[in-house]
Order: structure tokens, then C-alpha cells, then sequence
């Protein structure tokens, strides 16, 4: 019997990873679950699986809960505040965490995962664009086995070869090949998508996830990211990343070796495939997903990528490229630019705009070397994306 927590249990990765586990009552026990103030959401999942430890972020999302719980016959004990949430991720000796808070708030939690748990179920990919070298030496340091819940990169990661045959996939491998949906604005004109609303932008054709990575996904930062977090997770240089863009989301991402076999990864497009890999690895079990129907989908499509509509992909190349504190820089501005765009502040161009005035604005910063550092680059860059919001 594993042990499981699962950070960001309220969100759409958290639904899908609840819904993998309960599948396999013989397999995992829930630790803790953490959410942000969705308190009646947590309520019935802890409910429904009986974590030891809950966790939400401020003592107002708190105020009542802990009668509650116990009026519903729920024993866990509370976790108040961020500092509480680092150290319910850091519990040494937890089999797996699932890091699935999105954005910046996750970078704390997820790297003290990866020094105190076994093993890091990994789809926060925002924490490892903001501090890829700190998060890799962590991992180093603990041995924790890093897993990529991402679906391209658990896709890559199914196609590369397997740690344990010693084969060194850098010189085997000639290129990692991202697919990419494309978004709901793929065959949308410039006009269009300047003009399209929080609502179009998190309406996505082939996946239901989170708002932040869906209008992610319509800019297209969301493949720029998973350029970043695969250059990280997979050591591999800039030149040997590739995107792809396959409206059908069958094909999750492919490895080209240097020989010319290229691998790939299929499968319906449920984010249960990958965290269900992930759960069970290195074996296999039921993620309760269908069979693929190959007939049924028919044709499988692609396209290349078109950086002048979707200029947030050529920006997180460029940040890639650049290295350094770049990344950082440009997940922060993004952050607060598309925040800004699902409030209503902003238009949909401007999220491009303003994540590239930030990113011109701090030059090429030095890759932050400590969590501390980090923050403060992600301080930096949020207030002068607010600054260019304001102005
Ligand atoms: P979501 O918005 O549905 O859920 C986010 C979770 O994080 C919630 O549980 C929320 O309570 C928690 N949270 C938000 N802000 C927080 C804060 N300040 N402090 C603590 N907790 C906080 O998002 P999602 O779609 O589940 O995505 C989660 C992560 O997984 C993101 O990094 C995303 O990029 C990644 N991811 C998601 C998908 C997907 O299909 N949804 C696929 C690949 C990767
Ligand atoms: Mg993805």
C-alpha cells in the first residue's frame, strides 16, 4: 500500500488523479489533500477519501472549516498558510506527491516534494520553467524519481529508453517532437483572435483543464512552456525541441533517434492516461480511459506552428534560448498578463504584449540559484507586468 498527496486536489488534475486512485483502493491510501479556498469542494473529498492532513492557504479559508470537518465525521488535521502547505509536501517518506497547483504558488510546495517524498508526480510545469536547475539539483540531491504527468512529457517519457538499459538518450535521440492541439483560435484569423473573450479562450476543443493553462493553450504559452519543462525534465539543448501542431490530440509528443525511428505515444486525450502511468510506474493499471477507436478518429492531422499569430510560442523560445532567469521572468509576466485577460482588464493580444515588454524590460537575468531568489524574480517580473497593465 503507496502513500499519496495531492497538492491542487480541488482543480482539474486533482479530479483525474482522485478519480485514478479511488480506482485502486488496493494500491494507494490518500495523505493529504491540499486546495487554495474551494473549502466545500475539500469537504467532500476528504469525505470521500479520508486523507490524515488537509491543507488550505489562509486562516480565512479556514475560519469554521475545522467544525465542519468534524461535524461530518472527518478526523484529518488542518493545515493553515502557506509555510503549513510546504511542510504537509516536504512530509519525508509520502510514496508519491502529486504537484497539481497551477502556477507560481506551486514552485514552494512541489520543490519540497521532491526533497521529502519518494517519488514527484510532476504537472505544476510552471514551477520547473521558473527554476529548472534549482528543482533539478533538488532532485539530484534526493534521488526522488521525477514523473511527467504533462501528457507530452509523459509521452517523451514512455518513448525514451528506459533508465535502467544505461542507453544515454542524449546521443541517441536527434530530436523531442511536441504535439500541440493548436488551441480554440487554430484557424482563427488576427482580428478574431485579438477580439476573443476569457470565455472563447477557455473553451478548448479537445481538453477540459484549469482557466490559467486553457487561455495558456489559446496563445499557445502553453506549448512554449512545455518547450522549457522539456528542456529541463529531459536535458536535452534548445536546437533538439521541436512542436508540432495535431488538432486531433491522439498523438501526445514523439522521439526522433539519430537512426530515423521516430516513437510516439497515443492515446484518447484524457489527462487519466498520463497521471494513471505515472501512479502505477513502472507498471501498468486501469485509468478507467476507453480504448482508442483509430477508425473513429480517421485522419490524423498536422501542421506547423504559426508564431506570428500566436507570438507568446516565439517568446518562450526566445526565453528558452536565452536561459538564465528568462524563463522565470516570462512565466511571471504571463501569470499576471493572463489573470489580468480572465478579469477583463486586458484583451487577448495584450497577454503577447505585455509578457514581451516585461521580458525586453529585464534583459537576460541571471538564473536564480535559491527558492529565495526565485521569488524575487517573480516579484520583479509581476510588478512590472502590472506597471505596463496600469500605464
Ligand atoms: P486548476 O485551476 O483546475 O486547479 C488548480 C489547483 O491549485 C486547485 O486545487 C487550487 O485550489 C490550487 N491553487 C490555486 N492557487 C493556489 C495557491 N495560491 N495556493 C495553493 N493552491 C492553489 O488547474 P489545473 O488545470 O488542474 O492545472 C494544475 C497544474 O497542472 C497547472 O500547473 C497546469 O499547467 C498543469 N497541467 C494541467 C493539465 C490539465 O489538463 N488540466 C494538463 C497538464 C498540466
Ligand atoms: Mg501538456
Amino acid at each position: 500500500m503507496k502513500t499519496i498527496s495531492v497538492l491542487g486536489a480541488t482543480g482539474s488534475i486533482g479530479d483525474s488523479t482522485l478519480d485514478v486512485v479511488a480506482r485502486h483502493p488496493d494500491r494507494y491510501r490518500v495523505h493529504a489533500l491540499s486546495a487554495h479556498r474551494n473549502v466545500d469542494k475539500l469537504l467532500t473529498l476528504a469525505v470521500r477519501h479520508r486523507p490524515e492532513v488537509l491543507a488550505v492557504s489562509d486562516a480565512q479559508a479556514a475560519a469554521g472549516f475545522e467544525a465542519r470537518l468534524r461535524a461530518a465525521g472527518v478526523t484529518a488535521r488542518l493545515a493553515v498558510g502557506p509555510d503549513e502547505l510546504v511542510e504537509v509536501a516536504g512530509t519525508p517518506g509520502i510514496d508519491a506527491v502529486m504537484a497539481a497547483i497551477v502556477g507560481a504558488a506551486g514552485l514552494a510546495p512541489t520543490l519540497a516534494a521532491a526533497r521529502g517524498a519518494r517519488s514527484v508526480l510532476l504537472a505544476n510545469k510552471e514551477s520547473i520553467v521558473m527554476a529548472g536547475a534549482l528543482f533539478g539539483a533538488a532532485c539530484r540531491q534526493s534521488g526522488v524519481t521525477l514523473l511527467p504527468v504533462d501528457s507530452e512529457h509523459n509521452a517523451i517519457f514512455q518513448c525514451l529508453p528506459d533508465r535502467a538499459t544505461g542507453v544515454d538518450s542524449r546521443r541517441a535521440v536527434r530530436r523531442l517532437i511536441l504535439t500541440a492541439s493548436g488551441g480554440p483560435f487554430r484557424t482563427w484569423t488576427p482580428e478574431r483572435i485579438a477580439a476573443a473573450t476569457p470565455e472563447q479562450a477557455c473553451k478548448h476543443p479537445k481538453w477540459s483543464m484549469g482557466r490559467k493553462i486553457s487561455v495558456d493553450s489559446a496563445t499557445l504559452m502553453n506549448k512554449g512552456l512545455e518547450l522549457i519543462e522539456a528542456q529541463f525534465l529531459f536535458d536535452m539543448p534548445s536546437e533538439q525541441l521541436d512542436v508540432i501542431i495535431h488538432p486531433q490530440s491522439i498523438i501526445h509528443s514523439m522521439v526522433e533517434y539519430v537512426d530515423g525511428s521516430v516513437l510516439a505515444q497515443l492515446g484518447n486525450p484524457d489527462m487519466r492516461v498520463p497521471i494513471a502511468h505515472a501512479l502505477a510506474y513502472p507498471e501498468r493499471f486501469d485509468s478507467g480511459v476507453s480504448s482508442l477507436d483509430l477508425v473513429a478518429a480517421g485522419t490524423l492531422q498536422f501542421e506547423e506552428p504559426d508564431e506570428t499569430r500566436f507570438p507568446c510560442l516565439r517568446l518562450a523560445r526566445e526565453a528558452m534560448r536565452a536561459g538564465g532567469g528568462a524563463p522565470c521572468v516570462l512565466n511571471a509576466a504571463n501569470e499576471v498578463s493572463v489573470q489580468n485577460f480572465l478579469d477583463g482588464r486586458v484583451g487577448f493580444a495584450d497577454i503577447a504584449r505585455i509578457n514581451e515588454a516585461v521580458l525586453t524590460a529585464l534583459g537576460n537575468p541571471a538564473a536564480p540559484d535559491s527558492l529565495a531568489d526565485t521569488l524575487a524574480l517573480d516579484a520583479t517580473a509581476r510588478l512590472l507586468a502590472e506597471q505596463q497593465i496600469a500605464a
